[in-house]
């Protein structure tokens, strides 16, 4: 019988998170007994630290802890985040300039829906992180989306900006070290970037969620501390998720300019109301407490990544690009699109590639096209070295079986 179930046509445009998606896939292989090493989630594989848990259990000790706080975040909060954000980007801060948020995704949802009204456009460089053209589709906008090429180390050039702005660009989206190719620009790029924004007077959104995850020479810049020009038009996402090993407590925050952080805000009270009161606390001890937890992982992290592209450099026709910052590698698998398997499937695009990788190969990698970078895949780092050895040793072996 026919139900009066109906879906909002808002959703039409709208994949499911790709992401998400492989990393479920792998998930449930494994819990139905099957062996499969899994790069799929952007998660690190270390516990949150010790010191952030016994902040979160004296917490939970005390009266108080299981109450709403105020809905964009409790002042002691949103005042450390300003400080530190503050100091970072060079920028004067205040709690009244951030919104604390359930994780960075929901701060870049919140601030979609806060800024762009129908058919406005936000320039998003590709390959870019699944979730942001879709997000600004469900806010009404238009992704505009701009090539860059893995010659250039994936990052975008000003003329390209120049080229993709018309009338009803509203901003243009950095992520900074990049989700999925771990790209950092340089500070000349840096500079380059902030002219454009500051000559087309448009505002530039960087999303700074693997700033302290770089590695060898590289440098992270803020373009915000390029100077007051461009810090007066930039609004800032970040978060604990990817720094502090913090995924699962769901915590990100915005850093804007008052009257948007306060739109922002409205959108938060009527929705979700405040991020979990303990999971803020969580994140102050993150953010006021030690740090050495953070070089730590930064440094296994480091190690990771050495190996993993050195692994899969040696895989025949795979070339793959040094990622500087992150905890991604993302390779070009193109060679391989197209062939043969042995059981007689056609791979016909990288999806076909991943699906098969994970059912026969039993190693789980996200493909690029997700990432507006067909041909290529993703796989993260963020886990043990013997799963990097054996999980790429099994896509070696996978790939070269092909035909
Ligand atoms: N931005 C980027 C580039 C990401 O990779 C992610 C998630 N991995 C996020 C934002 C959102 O992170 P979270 O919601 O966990 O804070
Ligand atoms: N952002 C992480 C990733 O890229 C986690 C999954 C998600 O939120 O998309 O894998």
């Amino acid at each position: 019988m026919p139900t009066p179930i109906k879906i909002a046509s808002r959703l039409d445009p709208i994949k499911p998170s790709i992401t998400l998606a492989v990393t479920a896939k792998a998930a449930k292989l494994k819990a139905d007994g099957i062996d499969v090493i899994s790069f799929g989630a952007g998660e690190p594989d270390f516990d949150t630290p010790d010191h952030i848990k016994r902040a979160v259990i004296g917490a939970l000790e005390k009266p108080g802890s299981g109450k709403y706080t105020d809905a964009g975040g409790t002042q002691a909060l949103r005042a450390a985040i300003a400080a530190e954000l503050g100091a970072v980007h060079k920028t004067t801060l205040t709690a009244d300039n951030i919104l604390v948020s359930c994780g960075a995704k929901h701060s870049l949802f919140n601030l979609f829906m806060a800024m762009l009204d129908p058919g406005d456009e936000v320039i998003i460089p590709a390959p870019y992180w699944v979730s942001y053209p879709d997000m600004v589709m469900l806010a009404g906008g238009k992704p505009v989306i701009i090539e860059t090429r893995a010659e250039d180390d994936f990052a975008v050039t000003p003329e390209q900006v120049r080229a993709a702005c018309s009338g009803r660009t509203r901003a243009i989206l950095l992520n900074n070290p990049s989700n999925p190719t771990g790209a950092v620009y340089t500070r000349a790029q840096i500079e380059a970037l902030a002219k454009i924004v500051v000559e087309k007077d448009i505002l530039v959104i960087s999303d700074d969620i693997y700033r302290q995850l770089v590695y060898g020479d590289a440098e992270y810049v803020s373009i915000a501390a390029v100077g007051p020009e461009v810090a007066a038009r930039t609004i800032l996402v970040d978060g604990v998720s990817k720094t502090y090993a913090m995924t699962g407590w769901r915590i990100g925050y915005t850093a804007g300019p008052v009257p948007l952080i306060k739109a922002m805000g409205k959108i938060q009270g009527q929705s979700t109301s405040n991020p979990t009161n303990v999971a803020q606390t969580a994140t102050l001890a993150a953010l006021t407490g030690p740090q050495d937890c953070v070089a730590t992982m930064r440094a296994a992290f480091d190690e990771r990544r050495v190996e993993m592209v050195k692994l899969l450099r040696a895989i025949p026709h795979v070339t793959c690009r040094e990622p500087k910052g992150a905890f991604y590698a993302f390779p070009d698998l193109s060679y391989y699109v197209g062939k043969k398997s042995a059981e007689g499937s056609i791979l016909d695009d990288d999806v076909q590639l991943c699906d098969w990788l994970v059912e026969v190969g039993k190693v789980a990698v996200v493909p690029g096209s997700g990432f507006g970078a067909a041909g290529h895949v993703r796989l993260s780092y963020a886990c043990s070295m013997a799963n990097i050895r054996d999980g790429v040793a099994r896509l070696h072996q996978a790939l070269t079986s092909l035909r």
